[in-house]
């Protein structure tokens, strides 16, 4: 099984629907799947990019426009995970900074009891 540009070996056109060589929705030409195998008195086996694109929906795969739409909310999701974790990053800090203050505090605490004896 092989991506050809255009299908050069008869019948020139998909198993499926019979599409020939001929533009898609996209305005583009193939590419076509050879199957690189021989039916009856050595016809060659094509399938055409949207029959290739229904049997990919069948078999549970997602359409290009869904993929990137998957791919715009991973984008998206990531740059929520960056801003949450530098906020959590900042916070962590902050109460670092708090702990280290009572700490000073409580040891100011004790020495001055200390020293009152
Ligand atoms: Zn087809």
């Amino acid at each position: 099984m092989r991506l050809v540009e255009r299908m050069t070996m008869t019948p020139n056109k998909c198993l499926t629907c019979g599409a020939g060589n001929v533009e898609g929705d996209d305005g583009e030409i193939g590419p076509f799947i050879d199957l690189e195998v021989e039916v009856g008195w050595g016809d060659s086996v094509y399938i055409c990019p949207l029959c290739t694109l229904r049997i990919a929906l069948l078999s549970g795969f997602i359409t290009p426009d869904d993929k990137k739409d998957l791919e715009a909310q991973i984008a998206n999701l990531e740059g929520q995970v960056h801003d949450l974790g530098a906020s959590l990053a900042e916070k962590e800090r902050r109460l670092s900074a708090i702990s280290e203050g009572r700490k000073a505090i409580r040891k100011e605490r004790e020495e001055r009891e200390k020293v009152a004896g």
